[in-house]
């Protein structure tokens, strides 16, 4: 039976907002051209920043480290652009903060063609050189936590894994470059499942894609490899179809146990895009040094699906795409339900950003939050059960650790489902979002504290 007939499958609670994706579903990739300048912080992995390697005023070719690798959990950065090193500075990322970037002007004179490969020829490797070609190609993953893929590739031996499950959701609204991606190059997602699954050891996999994918989920299912176990598996449109834990509930039933990973229900997951990029790296012999991005949002001119170096300044991207609307508002590089709102337009498109969605003055305006009416309608979409009116209450109050110890906030994972119902305006996740980072900063003191006292006793110790 064609995969797109079969019944889709979903997880209890979640929420329903417009998907609006219709601006650039319908849009193929294309490729942007080069800017003049690209941005490429040290810091763009989940994990270790990598350690700059360059000095200003160095010549670099597109794929050369200009950062490497610190740990296991850490990747190297590489030029996306031949060029020369213009400056080693502080520049705004899109997390918010400063971070130490590479800037580096682009040679207008150059070609930027490849140049011989970089990374290695698939054929022949073992699991552990895959591992290893794979982190020195610096692929992290593309759906936005951008997390070492090489560490995905190493499950812990105490574990078990016996399925691969590829995310193609992207429940995100508006963002569609995986849909493009399956679309478009179906036949490298197969084949960044047929690495993958050599380098796990498992046999099966299945592929979900929510069912407002139709050409997707048939491009793929069009191209199955007759050699591999892959299922494709529609899924229902419904937000955060997308996140891990529901994906898996959805896909297997298997629940993740709380406080664990996907390893602990026996899977992998990674996303489309991601795998995708795992394969183009053996296909190109490049490492890491673009990506797809949809750039979109009403109020935007040209919404579209692009390729670009990472690194390129959103400025840039929007400037392509034909600029801003007279009534746009506010750039939010991911969507618009977990996206981070960009106070900077010289912010660059990293490794991890899936998207830059451009919102309207009515999209963005602030209702007024009033009181909570005790509706209920947050306890209804939190997709992982939680309390989310208590926990805002507790969070206005202060009280941190209430909310970790009774309400398991750290099982929240800031989708912005509750906020999204709430007719109070209470922008619960955002105060979620926070109460996470006080605790964080608690639990550093403390252990700063520690230290310290311990190294007092110590010297104490040593006086007498
Ligand atoms: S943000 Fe947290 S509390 Fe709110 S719906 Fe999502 S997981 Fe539940
Ligand atoms: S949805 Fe808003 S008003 Fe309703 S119970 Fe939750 S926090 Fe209160």
């Amino acid at each position: 039976m064609i995969s797109f007939l079969r019944r889709a499958l979903s997880f209890p609670h979640g929420v329903h907002p417009p998907d609006s994706k219709d601006l650039t579903s319908g849009v193929p990739i294309r490729r942007m051209p080069f800017p003049g300048e690209v941005v490429l912080p040290l810091r763009q992995n989940a994990g270790v920043p990598a350690r700059l390697l360059v000095k200003p005023g160095d010549r670099v070719e597109r794929g050369d480290k200009i950062g490497e690798a610190q740990g296991f959990m850490s990747v190297p950065v590489h030029a996306s652009v031949a060029g020369v090193v213009d400056q080693i500075e502080l520049r705004p990322h899109p997390d918010g903060s400063m971070a130490e970037a590479v800037v580096i002007k682009v040679d207008r004179h150059s070609p930027q063609i490849p140049r011989p490969r970089l990374v290695p020829y698939w054929e022949g490797l073992s699991p552990d050189q895959v591992r290893e070609a794979v982190k020195d190609a610096g692929v992290v993953g593309l759906g936005g936590a951008a997390f070492p893929t090489h560490v995905k590739l190493v499950p812990p031996k105490e574990v078990s894994i016996d399925l691969l499950i590829v995310n193609g959701a992207e429940c995100e609204p508006y963002l569609t470059s995986d849909h493009r991606v399956m679309v478009e190059h179906p036949e490298r997602v197969h084949f960044g499942i047929r690495v993958m699954m050599q380098c796990l050891g498992v046999e099966r996999a299945v592929i979900g894609v929510e069912r407002n994918k139709i050409d997707g989920l048939e491009a793929l299912e069009r191209t199955l490899p007759g050699d591999l176990d892959i299922t494709i598996q529609p899924l229902r449109v419904k937000y955060p179809q997308g996140a891990e834990k529901m994906l898996i509930q959805s896909l297997t039933r298997r629940e993740v146990p709380s406080g664990k990973l996907p390893l602990h229900a026996g899977v992998v997951v990674q996303n489309v895009g991601s795998i995708a990029a795992i394969a183009e790296v053996f296909e190109t012999g490049y490492p890491l040094i673009e990506r797809i991005v949809t750039v979109t949002g009403p109020g935007l001119r040209r919404p579209s699906n692009l390729v670009v170096p990472v690194g390129t300044r959103v400025r840039d991207a929007i400037a392509f795409c034909g600029g801003l609307t007279e009534d746009a508002r506010e750039v939010v590089f991911g969507g618009p339900m977990m996206g981070a709102s960009q106070s900077d337009l010289d912010a660059p498109i990293l490794k991890g950003t899936s998207g830059v969605v451009v919102l309207v003055r009515d999209q963005v305006a602030p209702g007024t939050v009033l009181p909570c009416i005790s509706c209920g309608h947050c306890l209804d979409a939190c997709p992982v059960f939680l309390n989310p009116s208590a926990l805002g209450k507790l969070a206005q109050a202060g009280r941190y650790r209430e909310m970790t110890e009774e309400y398991h906030l750290a099982d929240c994972m800031l989708c912005g489902s509750c906020s999204y119902v709430c007719p109070s305006h209470i922008p619960l996740s955002q105060m979620f979002a926070l109460s996470k980072g006080a605790l964080r900063r608690e639990q550093e003191r403390a252990k700063r504290a520690e230290v310290v006292a311990g190294g007092e006793t110590s010297s104490k110790v040593r006086l007498a």
